[in-house]
């Protein structure tokens, strides 16, 4: 296993401190991977597709894991379906990747990190580093909810709120990497959070009888979800495990969609948007770190993007609950993703489409 540069091809060890490369490239990482997948494996979370994640010590990961994955499927309508992520122990998807990248953590004899997240990535993190015995200081911007800030401290990590943007946070969050020379457990830099949110793909395609749906719905700021789906997808072409890749949406919050500005202008790179303010503060990034990465893979796979605006955030919230289901704010953009889409594209609502309930409601009320 190896981070390659995705600049200047350089490689670096696993166990580095480096969060990226000394000419500033993000890491990809690299591994030798199976031809097939092991549906033998009878573990019920998401290590059941450990034969497609990177090889980490089966001990470290019995210790870290909180049988994370599986998440149920709930009928939304006709043709639409949710992934209920917030059966996770955080409650929300983060766990995936949280799950993977704190058992290298672990497995590499890390003591100490540190993170920063609009909320559910730090809430995460912290949850795992104390089931591994890991400290972690975790940063948030000063406008995430009380409810999230709250999760964090009990499970014993230093919480550092910062004024300012959610890219200031980030800033804030390396000088203290640096200058305290700690692992960086960042769901946007470590390559390793990108192989547990591939998880997501691997779970529909067992639960939709070894194939995909028609659309697969994804949120996207920094791009967690989007990324590893986008991975996953790519590695079932590659073993020809699917013959082609589902229609993929990304959908961004109209207040924020440097994603959607720069596919819609056909730039080669996402460029930072001045203004960045919506209620789906999971997707609130005015500048994407892996954007170029994120528009490379939707290009590549012929995928779309849909904004929506904060009332019809607010409206597909309402229609959710009232559907039973009380979802974090920022999910609720998933749905209101899907009406848009559908609203465009008539014919989209005849096909089998899933979009992903990545956290909880409780989460986010003030
Ligand atoms: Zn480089």
């Amino acid at each position: 296993m190896k981070y390659v540069c995705n600049i200047c091809s350089a490689e670096y060890p696993v166990d580095t401190l480096r969060y990226r490369c000394q000419c500033g490239g993000l890491f990809s990482l690299e591994y030798e991977k199976k031809e097939d997948m092991d549906f033998s494996v009878s573990a019920r979370s998401l290590w059941r597709f450990s034969s497609m994640l990177p090889p980490l010590s089966k001990d470290v990961i019995d210790k870290v894991t909180m049988q994370e994955g599986g998440t149920p499927l709930i009928s939304l309508g006709e043709n639409l379906e949710g992934k209920a992520e917030y059966f996770m122990p955080t409650l929300s998807f983060k766990d995936r990747g949280a799950a993977v990248l704190v058992s290298l953590m672990s497995q590499i004899g890390i003591s100490h990190c540190a993170v920063d997240s609009s909320g559910n990535a730090g809430t995460s993190v912290a949850a795992y580093c104390a089931r591994a015995g890991i400290g972690c200081d975790v940063f948030v911007p000063s406008r995430t909810s009380d409810k999230k800030i709250c999760q964090i401290k009990a499970h014993g990590a230093c919480v550092h709120e910062v004024e300012g943007s959610r890219e200031f946070t980030t800033q804030k969050t390396i000088e203290f990497v640096e200058s305290n020379q700690v692992f960086y457990a960042s769901h946007i830099f470590n390559p390793f959070f990108y192989e547990g949110t591939k998880t997501y793909i691997y779970e529909l395609y067992e639960s939709y009888g070894k194939s995909l749906p028609d659309i697969i719905i994804l949120p996207v700021g920094n791009g967690t979800l989007f990324l590893g789906a986008s991975i996953a997808l790519e590695e079932m072409l590659h073993r020809d495990m699917i013959d082609s890749i589902p229609l993929i949406v990304a959908v961004q919050a109209e207040n924020c969609a440097p994603v959607a500005h720069a596919h819609l202008h056909d730039l080669t790179h996402v460029e930072k948007i001045e203004t960045c303010d919506t209620a789906a503060e999971g997707i609130a990034s005015a500048l994407p770190l892996r954007g170029d990465q994120i528009l490379a893979h939707l290009r590549k796979n012929g995928g779309i993007v849909v904004t929506v605006s904060e009332q019809q955030i607010v409206e597909a919230h309402k229609a959710l609950a009232m559907m039973g289901l009380f979802v974090e704010i920022t999910s609720a953009a998933n749905y209101a993703g899907y009406l848009k889409l559908i609203s465009l594209r008539e014919e989209y609502g005849n096909r089998k489409a899933v979009i992903p309930l990545c956290g909880a409601g409780l989460k986010s009320v003030h």
